[in-house]
């Protein structure tokens, strides 16, 4: 293993160490594969969205949960999940004044979130009071502000599209009152130990009518009016909810993609390679069109486009590199030098002839 692949497997184990820490907060080359690695998996296949139109909203990525799609409110209820009395009308639902939040009935962790709204139209009020409601992630405490701010002033940090009193949105995308709108969210949930110390915290990123407003911010606690509240432990999986701030904001087309890795492969040592005699190893050596082959001690080392790979035999004429996918193979039951080798990275088979 070379310096780099051990520095990166230290750090990814001291991170494990720490506990349950959110993957894509520290999103780096799992050290576990290879680079090009031939039998990490492939990325599962996922149909993509429909756009939505003014008119009718799209379809939801093949691998979403859909959580409103416009006809019944199945998925959501009440906080204390009784049935809500926001209404549905065609294709979309809409807040009730005085009726509360709702939630919805699953719970959720990292997520991507989509969701789609219109601020009431003609439009009521001003600042805090026009068009307001909210997308909630772990349940009531993670707020993104939803809010009629079209040609409409209210404190930054409350404004459409903020993490509410924490960070203004980088721009204001509103369309005008009654236009469909986009949200589209990555949320990591926080982390907390077993004594419920925070590990790391909230992280969200969102879109909104496909511009990033938040980048990846870190929350200090829930959002809150008037104060900053410290994180309390919660449960990594949370109901989302939507926000009845006695506004008739309407909704459609939500869907979420939960988020996690597929890939994650458990630590298993890689061989360590068979001793070969050095006489074998020296018929080896030599440049094979684009690839050349030299020995270091007691091992083989093969130049592959510029850049040099050590190699450990699986057998007498095969070797495998244990940073990158690279394999090469010589012809078996050859006296003395061989003619041409096999050589890949990640997939297929070339063959390169012995020119010197
Ligand atoms: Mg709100």
């Amino acid at each position: 293993m070379n310096s780099r692949k051990s520095l990166l497997t230290s750090t990814v184990l001291n991170l494990a160490a720490l506990g349950a820490l959110p993957w894509a907060c520290f999103a780096q080359p799992d050290p576990n594969w290879l680079d090009h690695d031939r039998n990490r998996p492939q990325p599962p296949v996922v149909a993509p969205a429909t756009p939505s139109t003014p008119e009718q909203a799209g379809k939801a990525p093949s691998d979403a949960t859909v959580l409103f799609d416009g006809k019944d409110l199945s998925q959501w209820s009440s906080m204390d999940g009784s049935p809500t009395k926001w209404i549905t009308r065609e294709g979309y639902m809409e807040c009730v004044k005085g009726s509360g939040y709702i939630r919805t009935r699953q719970n959720f962790g990292d997520c991507q979130l989509h969701v789609e709204w219109a601020a009431p139209v003609p439009a009521h009020g001003e600042g805090q009071g026009r068009g307001n409601s909210g997308v909630f992630l772990g349940l009531d405490r993670y707020e993104i502000q939803v809010l009629d701010s079209y040609e409409s002033k209210t404190y930054a940090d409350g404004s459409a599209g903020s993490i509410y009193g924490q960070y203004p949105p980088l721009a204001n995308v509103c369309r005008p009152p009654g236009q469909w709108q986009t949200y589209d969210i990555v949320y990591t949930a926080p982390r907390f130990d077993a004594d419920g110390k925070l590990l790391s915290p909230v992280h969200l990123t969102v879109f909104h009518n496909g511009v990033l407003i938040q980048n990846n911010v870190q929350l200090t606690g829930p959002t809150s009016w008037l104060e900053r509240a410290p994180y309390q432990p919660h449960p990594e999986k949370q109901p989302i909810s939507l926000q009845d701030h006695g506004n008739p904001v309407r909704f459609r087309n939500i869907w979420l993609r939960e988020l996690g890795q597929s890939d994650k492969k458990e630590v298993a040592p890689r061989a360590a390679g068979l001793n070969l005699p050095t006489s074998l190893l020296d018929s080896y050596a030599g440049k094979y069109d684009s690839v050349e082959i030299t020995r270091e001690g007691s091992q083989l080392v093969a130049l592959v486009g510029g850049v040099k790979f050590l190699m450990f035999a699986e057998s007498p004429t095969k070797f495998f590199a244990k940073t990158t996918d690279v394999q090469i193979e010589f012809p078996a039951g050859v006296q003395g030098k061989p003619d041409r080798l096999i050589w890949s990275v990640g997939e297929g088979a070339n063959e390169a002839k012995r020119t010197q």
